[in-house]
């Protein structure tokens, strides 16, 4: 704008060659200083401008220098630094709950499963530490070379530190599962803000870093809930099979549910406190060997969200479910094909051993 001024300037007043030869030599290295001065703001104004309104205003931007600090677990090699989707909506998530929940799902912000198309599956163990069944369930995992993921109580972890520290330090995986567990699809804003941040501080100051996923208490979701664990910086982890352990309904019942719906992908309840999990103790080794047998390896679901960032599932793939019956047999012979394989395995029970 000012350069057009002043070249409208040149060709309108008279002047002497001389004098004009001096002012198109200034004019010249104006213009040449105007636009390089242009060009300097524009470049520095992205420069600057590009990551602090990231900082301000995408939540993923703190989750993943979070998820980058939790990378340094026990003598696991460093995974790669997370590298989470762009974040929309900057906005409100929309009102009603399954539309919430998609968009969330969308930006792997909200994981009811992993990476259909690899056989991976994590073991995930909620309410604890309890100072009784949790060191019992690091050992049976320490044994088997199974690294999972612990959603903890906050209060819980401000009484027993050293548990989760234990869990850490063993490349287990720590996440947030509310500070009292309440029902938190039913609680104010401000109630689940406290929630959230006060199990996060305890385990940060458990482990030293800051949980970067969440589980809600009973499965319970809200879109205010989730509105609020987005803003949080945490990831939203839900489960696609279960072997109802907080029941008791009995090891084999539980051994056999699990393996009946376990699947490429699949995220697995179970509970490592919350009351007498002897039951969970017990059959552990048996849901380890039989996942084992049938071609699953585990990943905790830190591992899980990288693999379902970094591979595209496969279109058509094998995911058949093996057919598992629920007899009263001590050894139930089993098989199915999994990812172009076939595979087959024995279910042994542990009630029948002896
Ligand atoms: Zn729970």
């Amino acid at each position: 704008m000012s350069i057009q001024g002043t070249e409208r300037q040149i060709v309108h007043t008279p002047l002497q060659p001389t004098s004009i030869a001096r002012i198109a030599l200034t004019i010249t290295l104006m213009i040449t200083l105007g636009f390089s001065g242009l060009l300097t703001m524009t470049f520095a104004s992205r420069i600057s401008n590009e990551p602090t309104q990231h900082a301000l205003t995408d939540p993923n931007f703190s989750s993943t220098s979070r998820l980058g600090s939790t990378s340094h677990l026990g003598s696991q090699p460093t995974p790669p630094p997370l590298l989470l989707p762009s974040p929309s909506p900057t906005g409100p998530l929309p009102p009603a709950l399954p539309q919430a929940i998609a968009i969330l799902q969308a930006q792997n912000r909200l994981l009811y499963n992993g990476n259909t198309s690899l056989p991976e599956i994590a073991l995930t163990f909620d309410d604890g530490p309890n100072p009784y069944y949790t060191p019992q369930i690091l050992t049976i995992l320490q044994q088997y070379n199974v690294k999972a993921t612990f959603f903890c109580i906050g209060r819980l972890v401000a009484d027993y530190p050293a548990l989760v520290k234990q869990e850490y330090t063993a490349g287990h995986t720590i996440g947030n599962h509310s500070w009292s567990h309440p029902n938190l699809a039913l609680l104010t804003p401000a109630s689940i803000q406290f929630q959230l941040s006060r199990a996060s501080d305890a385990i940060e100051t458990a482990i030293g870093v800051r949980p970067a996923f969440f589980r809600p208490p009973y499965g319970r979701m809200s879109v205010q809930e989730l509105t609020q664990v987005y803003y949080d910086g945490l990831i939203t982890v839900v489960w696609n099979d279960e072997g109802e352990d907080w029941a008791r309904p009995g090891v084999n019942a539980i051994i056999l549910r699990i393996l009946g719906l376990a699947r490429n992908g699949a995220i697995i309840l179970m509970h490592d406190g919350g009351g007498d999990r002897s039951q969970t103790v017990a059959a552990l080794p048996f849901i380890i060997n039989g996942l084992r047998q049938r071609g699953f390896h585990f990943v905790t679901i830190q591992q899980m969200l990288m693999d379902l960032q970094h591979h595209t599932n496969v279109p058509g793939r094998d995911n058949t479910l093996p057919d598992v019956r629920r007899e009263a047999r001590c050894d139930i012979p089993a098989g199915g094909r999994r990812n172009g394989k076939r595979y087959s395995w024995v279910i042994s029970l542990p009630e029948c051993e002896s």
